[in-house]
C-alpha cells in the first residue's frame, strides 16, 4: 500500500513515496544517516530495522512497493520485505543490486516491485518478485508513478492513475511543490483509493520525499497523511548528504521483459522540463545567456514513450 511518484529535473531529480500502512503497525522511525558497506545512507526505518525508501552518497535511490497483484505468500516464516531495501541501499548501480538481489534467499521473502533510480546513468530500473522469479526491466528517466494496494491494487491504481494523469495537465507539474500537491491529493474522494489514502483501519501513515541536486541529496519526511500539512508547508525532518562520485555502471546486466499481464496501471507522462532558477549570484545579463540544452532525459522519454505506445510485435 504505497505510492511512489519520480520526477526528473534538469539538475537532479525528486522523489516523493506515501507510505500506507495498517495504523496497528508500529511508528516509523525519521530519516537518520548511517553508514553501510562503506557508504553514507538516509533512511527512514521500522523499529526492527528494516527500511521502505533509501537513498545513498552516489545519489541513488531504493523505494520498495508490495506487490499484491500476486496472490502468492511465503507459507512459513517470511523475511520482511524492509531488508531488501537495506540489503541494496549502499549500491550505486542497477548490476550491483540485481547480484546482491538474486544473492538474497527471496523465496522467504513476499511479492514486492523494487525501485531504483540511478542519476549517474539517468536510469530507472525496476524489480519484480513474484515468489517464483525475479525480473527487472529499465523505465524512462521522465515523470512517472508506481502504485500498490492491499484493498484493491487493480482499482487503486485505477484511480490513483486518473489523478496523476489529471495533475500533469496542472501548471508546472514534476516541480516539488506540485509533487507534494498530488500526494496529499484525495481525488476524487478520501478514502482507500486516494493517493493520501484514509481507511478505518489503515492510512498513509507517513511522507518522504527525496530531493538529489548537482552536489547534494537531502531526504525529507513527515510522520503522518501528508493532507495534515496546511499548503504543503510540512514540518519536516530533513536529512542531507553530500554527494560523492558514483562507480561507473561497467558491469552489463541482462535486461528481461515483463509478461504483458503483469504490466500494471503504472504511469508515465512525457513532460517538458521547466529550467530552473539561477541564484542572482550566478544569474548572467540576457545576452550571454547560454541556450540550455533540454534535460537529455527529455529525449530519451520521447523515444521510449514512443516505443511505449507501440502495441507488441507479432512473431511471425
Ligand atoms: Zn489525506
Amino acid at each position: 500500500m504505497c505510492t511512489v511518484t519520480f520526477s526528473p529535473r534538469q539538475r537532479g531529480y525528486v522523489l516523493a513515496m506515501n507510505r500506507d500502512e495498517k495504523l496497528s503497525r508500529a511508528v516509523g522511525l525519521p530519516p537518520a544517516r548511517k553508514t553501510i558497506q562503506g557508504r553514507a545512507v538516509l533512511a527512514p526505518a521500522e523499529p526492527g530495522g528494516g527500511t521502505w525508501i533509501t537513498v545513498n552518497d552516489t545519489g541513488t535511490t531504493f523505494a520498495l512497493i508490495n506487490w499484491y497483484a500476486i496472490a502468492r505468500q511465503v507459507k512459513a516464516n517470511p523475511v520482511s520485505r524492509g531488508n531488501v531495501v537495506r540489503r541494496v541501499s549502499s549500491l550505486a548501480t542497477g548490476a550491483s543490486a540485481t547480484m546482491a538481489l538474486e544473492e538474497m534467499p527471496l523465496h522467504q521473502v513476499n511479492p514486492f516491485r523494487l525501485i531504483g533510480v540511478f542519476p549517474g546513468t539517468k536510469e530507472v530500473l525496476e524489480w519484480r518478485w513474484d515468489l517464483q522469479q525475479l525480473t527487472h526491466k529499465i523505465n524512462p528517466w521522465c515523470l512517472q508513478q508506481w502504485i500498490s494496494s492491499g484493498f484493491d491494487e487493480a482499482q487503486a491504481q485505477l484511480v490513483r492513475a486518473a489523478a496523476f494523469q489529471a495533475a500533469t495537465l496542472q501548471k508546472a507539474p514534476g516541480t516539488l511543490a506540485w509533487l507534494r500537491r498530488l500526494h496529499r491529493s484525495h481525488r476524487p474522494a478520501a478514502g482507500p483509493f486516494s493517493t493520501c489514502m484514509h481507511r478505518a483501519d489503515a492510512a498513509t501513515v507517513s511522507y518522504t520525499e527525496v530531493r538529489a541536486s548537482r552536489g547534494q541529496v537531502q531526504m525529507n519526511y513527515f510522520p503522518g497523511a501528508p493532507c495534515q500539512c496546511a499548503n504543503g508547508q510540512i514540518k519536516i525532518s530533513e536529512v542531507k548528504l553530500r554527494l560523492q562520485a558514483p562507480p561507473r555502471p561497467d558491469i552489463p546486466h541482462p535486461i528481461q521483459t515483463f509478461h504483458p499481464d503483469l504490466l500494471g496501471a503504472d504511469v508515465r507522462r512525457l513532460i517538458s522540463i521547466p529550467p530552473e532558477p539561477q541564484s542572482n549570484k550566478t544569474r548572467r545579463p540576457k545576452s550571454q545567456l547560454r541556450q540550455e540544452p533540454p534535460a537529455a532525459g527529455v529525449l530519451e522519454c520521447a523515444q521510449s514513450s514512443a516505443a511505449l505506445a507501440q502495441p507488441p510485435s507479432k512473431t511471425p
